[in-house]
């Protein structure tokens, strides 16, 4: 028996392969002392443990059996998956806009590789027209892998080096830039991007997907078809994210990079426009634009990049009960930055004021937000806000916590004094912080009215 029938299986794992006679890419059902399940057995990364065999179940999920808990294996055949995305020569058009994607990384990159367990990004313009070939009727597609990260490990270096190569296609005449992106910490790059790169004349899209490609109900290749159309045809030059609108394919929104978050974890419609609306609806065929400001598409190549970041910020998120150990931590570890989440209004308990107050007098910038995430920071309803204050707390108005966080950054990445911080923070840049809220975009503009509407008519006679 070739070496392939057990791809990675060692040890007792191996061993109970053999004993069911059983191997990789069989189609089994297996009783177990948690239950029958029914799916493929995949190929096992060389680097995990040797004590589970690993299913691909029916519905796309991949669950880990550990052997002691197997009590018999039934086969029916074997199903071999290829995950090689096959290669095709993405056609060049004259007459079409050219679009750069640049990746970074997440599951919209990705195909597994299941015997390391690695994930290899998929990501030549042949590769993609391979497997969505949809984009070559869109435009003329260039891709640049910038980096191959899952989300969380995205920070100021590559913001910068992200930025840089938006820069860079701007000043080399590209028509639109799509960014893939993980979607988990979509929403703290799409901020960044939104001060670094100012005045963009073309469209910014970041862009991911929820679902990997190889599920049946992966969001990838319909975001990236949105996502693409809005970079080559859409009139909106902005830093914008563009994701599923609904639960369902029914259609894309485009949201602004500075007003948009990651609200769920494993839906496809995760992201959410809060305090605002939405910019725009996108489909195969439409753009319906949601409002009246969004930034025109322009000729000229008058960009600015502004990469400056000091990394010594950080976010507290406050709970009842915090002890101020967690603010004269950050003091003493020389941060420069805070912004606090607080409750409701933008609170904080009493035990945390004298550490603010050293804060202010070691010259540590502290500004307010609320967890509440829709809303505005109002530190003079109450006597405790104006106490805050005094101790040089600033009201973030209704900035995000994370998008305050990396504003702050960019700002001490410029200047260390407290006044100009103060002015580039409580300036609004891109729409970060609003005038108003629109009373009605809390209920509606969320890719959310079908659902809405479908949920309240079954309690309607
Ligand atoms: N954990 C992944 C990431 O953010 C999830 C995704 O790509 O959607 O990189």
């Amino acid at each position: 028996m070739s070496s392939d029938l057990y791809k990675g299986y060692r040890g007792p794992a191996l061993e109970a392969l053999k004993r069911f006679g059983v191997g990789v890419w069989y189609d089994v059902e297996i009783d177990s002392t948690r239950g029958t399940f029914q799916g493929i057995i995949l190929p096992r990364s060389e680097t995990a443990d040797d004590e589970h065999i690993v299913l691909k179940l029916h519905n796309g999920y991949n669950v880990g059996l550990a052997v002691g808990t197997i009590e018999a294996v039934a086969e029916h055949g074997r199903r071999e998956a290829h995950y090689k995305i096959p290669e095709k020569a993405f056609p060049f058009d004259p007459a079409k806009p050219n679009v750069k994607l640049l990746g970074t990384g997440g599951t919209i990159a990705s195909r597994l590789d299941y015997r390391t367990g690695a994930v290899i990004p998929a990501f030549t313009p042949g590769e993609l027209y391979g497997s969505v070939p949809e984009l070559a009727d869109i435009c003329n597609l260039d891709t640049e892998k910038l980096y191959g990260v899952f989300s969380e490990n995205m920070g100021p270096e590559q913001w910068r080096g992200t930025a840089e190569a938006i820069g860079r296609e701007i000043a080399g005449g590209i028509d639109g830039i799509v960014i893939g992106h993980g979607t988990d910490t979509m929403h703290h790059t799409a901020a960044i991007l939104s001060f670094m790169v100012q005045n963009s004349p073309v469209p910014i899209v970041m862009v991911g997907s929820q679902r990997s490609s190889d599920r049946p109900s992966s969001d990838a290749a319909l975001n990236l078809i949105h996502a693409t159309r809005t970079a080559a045809h859409s009139d909106f030059a902005e830093v914008m994210v563009c994701m599923f609108g609904p639960t369902s394919d029914q259609y894309g929104l485009l949201h602004r990079g500075t007003r948009v978050r990651k609200m769920h974890s494993s839906y496809r419609s995760t992201f959410r426009t809060i305090g605002d609306i939405p910019l725009a609806m996108v489909d195969r065929e439409r753009f319906i634009p949601l409002r009246d400001d969004i930034k025109p598409r322009r000729r000229d190549r008058d960009v600015t990049v502004n990469t400056s970041f000091d990394d010594r910020v950080s976010i507290v998120y406050y709970y009842p009960n915090m002890k101020p150990d967690i603010i004269d931590s950050l003091i003493d570890n020389g941060y420069k930055g805070i912004v606090i989440a607080g409750t409701g209004l933008g609170h904080v308990n009493k035990p945390l004021y004298p550490s603010l107050k050293r804060a202010r007098d070691e010259g540590i910038h502290v500004y307010m937000t609320v967890q509440t995430l829709w809303g505005y920071v109002q530190m003079y309803v109450y006597d405790t806000g104006r106490d805050m204050m005094d101790l040089g707390v600033i009201p973030g108005q209704n900035m995000l916590p994370e998008v305050a966080y990396v504003k702050l950054g960019w700002a001490l990445g410029q200047t260390g004094d407290a006044e100009e911080v103060r002015r580039i923070m409580l300036t609004p840049i891109a729409g970060e912080i609003t005038e108003r809220e629109p009373h009605n975009g809390y209920l509606i503009y969320q890719g959310g009215i079908p659902e809405v509407e479908e949920f309240i008519s079954r309690f309607k006679k």
